[in-house]
């Protein structure tokens, strides 16, 4: 196992621990960022974004590329696909499968992950008709009926791109108005592939080797009715990716990690960026703030902690 040192290591490669990457190698301190997975997070997996300034429309992986090339400008050292081990925040120490790593500060950006429906049948299901993917799995539904649930930006988007392959797209939201911005509903309901079921919830998902059914209660009448559909894609909001680190910090009550606005959290020298954290907006934009604030803030905890040497 290799023993590896860095002034930083970031945990996490999407579009905040890449950005906390190049504003920390870019103040001098030796950075590392290491992720589980291949670098770019979750904007890797969906076609396009619109709301990124200085892009109209950009694709989620090309603009993740940009940034990843950005972080290997000034010499950031990338650790892809490791298997954490274990992550020791007080003596910023993480070891995975290969490496150990020690640091003097660590960021936190490892994101977040769908939440699941917690509904029998989803778990069972999953790459035989559940998805949490559009983008991914999408073309898969081609001339199928699939039923989207959630009434955030998330769900309606995801609900507009799925009527490019679908016949037919069923988003299921537990109230009577969607929570999504006003634009994106707008184009919805205009997109007449999309039928809104209103005021029910999933209880279960039912098929042979293959998802056939959504069961659904309407949770004003309680009366409970059955869905024929192919695919069933959740967008109810999200969890935090917290694995290994959930108990070392302060955490709220979704196990968001809490930070101050230098997004320094409850244990010294260690902060936390993007979606992992307490935040009242996660985008990509808000996500690469926060990687720059806490790295600049990182670097300064190095500044004021170095060892006197005499
Ligand atoms: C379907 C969908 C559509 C969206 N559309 C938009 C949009 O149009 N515009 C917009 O601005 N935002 C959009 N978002 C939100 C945006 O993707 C997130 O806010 C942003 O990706 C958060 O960046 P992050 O770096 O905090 O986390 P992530 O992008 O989640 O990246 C986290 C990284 O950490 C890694 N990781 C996780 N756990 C560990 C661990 N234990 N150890 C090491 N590495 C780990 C992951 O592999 C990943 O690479 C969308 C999100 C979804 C799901």
């Amino acid at each position: 196992m290799a023993q590896l040192e860095f002034d930083t290591v970031i945990l996490g490669g999407g579009p905040a621990g890449l950005s906390a990457g190049i504003y920390a190698s870019r103040g001098a301190v030796s950075t590392a960022i290491v992720d589980m997975n291949m670098f770019g997070g979750q904007p890797s997996n969906y076609l396009e974004l619109e709301n990124y300034p200085g892009f109209q429309v950009v694709g989620g992986y090309d603009l993740m590329e940009k940034f990843e090339e950005h972080a290997d400008k000034f010499g950031v050292k990338k650790f892809p696909m490791q298997e954490i081990q274990s992550i020791d925040l007080n003596s910023k120490r993480i070891i995975t499968s290969e490496n150990e790593f020690s640091a003097k500060t660590i960021i936190i950006a490892t994101g977040a992950q769908p939440m699941k429906l917690g509904v029998p049948g989803e778990k069972e299901f999953v790459g035989r008709g559940v998805s949490y993917c559009a983008v991914c799995d999408g073309a898969f539904y081609r001339n199928k009926v699939v039923a989207v649930v959630g009434g955030g930006n998330a769900a309606v988007e995801e609900a507009m791109y799925l009527t490019k392959f679908a016949d037919k797209v069923y988003l299921v939201h537990r109230r009577d108005e969607l929570r999504a911005d006003k634009i994106v509903q707008e184009r919805a309901f205009k997109n007449e592939k999309i039928e809104f079921v209103w005021n029910s919830i999933v209880t279960e998902i039912k098929g042979e080797n293959l998802v056939d059914t959504v069961v659904l209660e309407n949770v004003k009448t309680h009366e409970v009715s059955n869905l024929s559909v192919n695919g069933v894609f959740p967008y109810i909001g999200i969890v935090p990716n917290v694995e290994n680190i959930s108990g070392q910090l302060l955490q709220d009550a979704g196990g968001f990690f809490i930070t101050d606005e230098t997004m320094a959290t409850s244990v010294e020298g260690v902060f936390a960026v993007g979606d992992v954290r307490k935040t009242p907006l996660r985008q990509v934009i808000t996500a690469a703030s926060d990687g720059a604030v806490g790295a600049v803030y990182a670097v300064k905890y190095i500044e004021t902690h170095k060892e006197v040497v005499v």
